[in-house]
């Protein structure tokens, strides 16, 4: 439907439009009228970037469905290998009443992906172009590393490894912050055919300990300590504890190498354990700075990577190597316009996918300039980012929408004292982004010249699937537009039928593609039923959809957030987008409970702008914003005012506990521990009744 949608939209004129305060965009004629809220890439955007109109992007996308062995392996010929993959590009059984689950991408081809982030750039002449620029916690601490000096680093990792019988398939589990030290770690890994499980920094023992007795590492890479903001966080202490929490589960680990972050800490003050433990500087500069690569099959495993836990145990979703290195570059490539020039920076920390995908291999694949942050981007103020855009001149910033909610809550003046001319493209993932930080991104932080591309995707899928292409769709705020090529959404109702057209439903994808994971680290039935079985013949997701009559697609939040509000489905989402519509509301968080007589009621967690106080007048106009913004059927039954809101450490609201909240369920609130701030469910305990 699209596709015969698209015909009509590219008749329109492509002349952008700075949004008004009201967001029109004086189209001239058909759209306009029905639909004031699409927003066109600029001629001189459109004139330069990769896919340049919806025409190019049809032909693409229909290409890479008709013939996708055709499609993706011209692609992958761009990349090194070090001999060529089968016959069969892939082979798939996605459908459980055939027999297991198993997706393969160029089986048989021998490549490395290390090697083509670094030897095929350095041998291409890229070895003096800047690989990281590292932007420190403190103001003015800041290093960089040339592709040279990058691939040379790396290197000497590599072969220390190697020398501590780390061999191909091992696992190493890296608990490190955002220091160059990370990255580096990763593609070390790689280098050697080791599986690297990234845990975030963030997390506390016990999560690092389950994570370690799962995979049972060699060898852990860490450093003592490090700052964020103004806090020292003691990293070292806190492996000390899982390791020793590992150890009683009969998992030991025999090397704990440990960068010595002299910025945050002393030598003095780390604990160590002599035996086990080994400074990083004091190993690893007698390591030469070449190593040779340990070629691998295109299916053998590169990471496994836990999902953030934002629901149940955590899992171990596990990537190989050719699909993913193929995928990743070429959806960086494409839905943020790159070119060799673009300064390119995301916000999100290795311990998450996206730091995999596009803060490590999609850009250093594309062989581009990244930037590292390590601080907080609040820190020394709400200015921090902007002021970091402007010293290195990105060109692309990728961030997620809980911190674009939380610069919008401050003033203005911090995004614009600062010029921000590089931006060209700005990206968004991790949740749903409301309208409302949509326009706010767009029109303060880009000056209504940046596209945005909301890319929808997950730990599972390795890459983007649902994104806009900056230069080829007339956007609109919130909507995700349009899949990736080679990916086929589909959206299902409850018995798992395909629905056509305007709809909502579960959110599926038919057929593989070569990012997507292949099983859950040991435990591949978990893997069938979590993922298979659902709906079969397809990948169900876990989250709502709907698709609108353009054939856009709007993320609804997980289906298990969705309420039923007599008999009226109402994602999670659009209420709160209402909701932070509200000229004094900050931040809102929105789940079911138990109702008499419409099922399932809506409850409402408020955070209002800094200094607002609480009131009853304020409570009826936030309800009023929701009826007239979506209708009366979706007016919240309860507004609970909430100082802060319960989020993982990646920023997404943990629902499951507002949801023992709003049911007054406090004896059963679950683990808060992996809570960036477990304090914010006592203040919101305290204020369930005012
Ligand atoms: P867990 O699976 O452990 O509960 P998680 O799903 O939050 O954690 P991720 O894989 O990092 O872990 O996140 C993927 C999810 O994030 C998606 O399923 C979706 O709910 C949400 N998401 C990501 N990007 C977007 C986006 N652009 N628009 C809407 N939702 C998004
Ligand atoms: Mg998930």
């Amino acid at each position: 439907n699209y596709l015969r949608h698209v015909e009509s939209m590219s008749q329109l004129p492509s002349g952008a439009g700075k949004i008004s305060q009201l967001n029109a965009v004086v189209l001239g004629e058909s759209l306009a009228s029905e639909d004031n809220d699409l927003i066109f890439p600029s001629k001189e955007f459109s004139g330069q970037a990769l896919i340049s109109s919806p025409q190019q992007y049809m032909e693409m996308h229909k290409r890479s469905m008709d013939d996708p062995a055709g499609f993706w392996s011209d692609i992958a010929s761009e990349f090194y290998w070090k001999q060529k993959w089968g016959d069969q590009v892939f082979s798939e059984n996605l459908d459980v009443r055939k027999g297991p689950i198993s997706i393969e991408w160029f089986k048989g081809g021998i490549t490395n992906i290390c090697y083509n982030c670094l030897d095929k750039n350095v041998e291409a002449g890229l070895g003096d172009k800047t690989a990281i620029y590292w932007e420190g916690n403190e103001l003015g601490v800041d290093a960089s590393l040339t592709y040279s000096e990058l691939l040379q680093q790396v290197c000497q990792l590599a072969n220390y490894l190697k020398d501590n019988g780390v061999k191909k398939g091992d696992a190493v589990v890296i608990y490190l912050p955002m220091l160059m030290e990370l990255p580096i770690a990763m593609l070390a890994c790689a280098r050697i055919g080791a599986v690297h499980s990234v845990v975030f920094a963030g997390f506390s023992a016990d999560s690092l300990a389950q994570r370690i007795i799962d995979c049972k590492p060699k060898v852990i890479l860490t450093c003592n300590a490090v700052k964020r903001g103004p806090k020292t966080i003691n990293l070292k202490a806190i492996v000390d504890a899982a390791l020793d929490q590992s150890s009683k589960d009969g998992v030991s680990v025999g090397i704990c190498l440990t960068y010595d972050n002299s910025l945050a800490t002393t030598r003095e003050n780390t604990k160590w354990l002599n035996g086990r433990d080994v400074w990083w500087q004091d190993v690893i500069s007698q390591y030469p700075t070449s190593c040779e690569v340990e070629w691998v099959d295109a299916e053998d495993p590169l990471f496994l990577l836990y999902t953030s836990g934002s629901t149940g145990k955590p899992k171990g979703v596990l990537h190989t190597t050719g699909g993913y290195m193929i995928y990743t570059a070429t959806t960086f490539k494409y839905a943020f316009d790159y070119k060799s020039t673009d300064v390119y920076w995301c916000t999100a920390d290795c311990g998450w996918i996206t730091g995999h995908s596009y803060v490590t291999y999609g850009p250093m694949l594309n062989g581009a300039t990244v930037v590292v942050f390590e601080g907080a981007p609040n820190y020394p103020d709400s200015g921090r980012c902007w002021d970091i855009v402007d010293k290195y001149k990105v060109s692309i910033f990728y961030t997620a929408p809980t911190l674009v909610r939380s610069l919008m809550r401050d003033d203005d003046m911090y995004v614009t004292r600062h010029s921000r001319k590089s931006l060209r493209v700005l990206g968004s993932v991790g949740e749903p982004i409301n309208p409302s930080a949509w326009r706010w991104f767009f029109n303060v932080v880009g000056d209504s010249r940046c596209p945005i591309s909301d890319t929808w995707w997950q730990t599972e899928t390795g890459g983007f699937m649902i994104t806009p292409l900056p230069g080829a769709w007339p956007q609109k705020p919130g909507s995700a537009t349009f899949p990736f090529f080679g990916v086929q959404p589909v959206i299902v109702d409850e018995k798992g039928i395909e629905i056509e057209g305007e709809c909502s439903g579960y959110l599926c994808v038919k057929g593989s593609w070569p990012g997507a994971f292949r099983t859950l680290f040991g435990d591949h039935e978990r893997y069938e039923t979590t993922y298979f079985k659902p709906f079969a013949g397809y990948y169900f997701s876990g989250d709502g959809c709907s698709r609108d009559k353009d054939g856009y697609y709007w993320l609804t939040g997980r289906v298990d957030d969705v309420i039923n509000v007599s008999g009226h489905r109402i994602g999670t989402a659009e209420v709160e987008s209402a909701l932070v519509l509200h000229p004094q509301c900050a931040e809102a968080a929105v789940v079911g409970i138990e109702h008499e007589v419409k099922g399932q009621g809506i409850y409402a967690f408020v955070t209002l702008l800094e200094g607002v106080p609480y009131s009853e007048e304020l409570r009826k106009s936030l309800v009023l914003m929701v009826r007239n913004q979506i209708g009366a059927f979706a007016a919240p039954d309860r507004i609970h005012w909430a100082p802060g809101l319960p989020k993982t450490r990646s920023g997404k609201i943990m629902r499951r506990i507002l949801r023992k909240i709003a049911s007054r369920q406090l004896e059963e609130l679950g683990d808060i521990s992996t809570l960036a701030d477990p304090s914010v469910v006592d203040q919101l305990i305290a204020l369930a009744d005012v």
